[in-house]
């Protein structure tokens, strides 16, 4: 089938939002148990937009991050990420939204140890099958841009955990994904590395990324431009 993109299609796709989520319900069954982790979530997040999503432990910001990250799919309800329907995506496919829409930042880092801060960020191009000068370069480029161009050789064990999460991000950037999904970023950090983390997705804001931040702290929550709560699995716009 040739599609043909009209004026009024590409003008609609310009202006559509990153994500936008109808009605998202997710149940979990163990058995005769059931929990609804999340009901009826709404939630519209544009190009550019940096939104934090903020919550007590068990209110649901787990089953949500996993849903926007394409690492998981809803009970019921739409999730258009990029203007794709990925709501009833195989693992497969959503394999694919993932690398193509998505850089993940972890509390944990999840950095590999045996491996330099440059290897670490190479690697989501090397499974995009990226050739490996032009992936070297980008990952030196990445690194730079977060401000570690001088610790590049350096392995996770011989950088401080802010450095580490710095790492973190660049290797979530270095695919230039249209969001940047952080899940307790800072949960790791002292106050001193919390900040400089903090500050780097300031920065990046600025410069038009598209952050989602999922935490249980006011003091970081407060950085973002706009707050939405979760409690229950049901989400608010507004802080607490
Ligand atoms: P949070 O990340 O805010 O702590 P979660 O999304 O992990 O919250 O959990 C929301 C609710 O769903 C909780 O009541 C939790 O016990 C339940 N839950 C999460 N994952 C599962 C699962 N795999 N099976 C059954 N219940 C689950």
């Amino acid at each position: 089938m040739t599609s043909v993109l009209t004026t009024t299609d590409a003008a609609a796709t310009a202006s559509a939002p990153l994500i936008s989520m109808t009605d998202v319900c997710k149940t979990y069954e163990a058995g005769e148990i059931k929990v609804d982790a999340l009901s009826e979530v709404n939630l519209t997040v544009g190009g550019g937009d940096y939104v934090a999503i903020m919550g007590p432990s068990g209110s649901g910001k787990s089953t949500l991050m996993h849903i926007l990250g394409c690492l998981d799919v809803p009970t019921s309800g739409r999730y258009l990420l990029n203007g794709t329907d990925v709501s009833a995506m195989n693992e497969k496919q959503l394999a694919h939204v993932r690398n193509a829409e998505i850089g993940f930042v972890f509390q944990q880092f999840n950095l590999l140890a045996s491996e330099t801060a440059l290897r670490n960020v190479e690697l989501p191009l090397m499974y995009a099958g990226v050739r490996p000068a032009e992936r070297h370069q980008r990952a030196l480029e990445a690194l730079d841009r977060v401000g570690l161009a001088d610790r590049v050789k350096h392995r996770p064990g011989e950088l401080s955990g802010g450095q580490q999460q710095r790492v973190s991000v660049a290797r979530a950037l270095v695919t230039n994904p249209a969001l940047l999904l952080a899940d307790e970023p800072t949960g790791n950090l002292d106050s001193v590395s919390t900040k400089d983390v903090l500050n780097l997705l300031d920065e990046l804001h600025g410069q038009g990324r598209t952050i989602v931040l999922i935490t249980h702290e006011h003091d970081v929550a407060a950085r973002a431009a706009r707050v939405t709560k979760i409690m229950d699995g049901r989400l608010s716009e507004g802080g607490f």
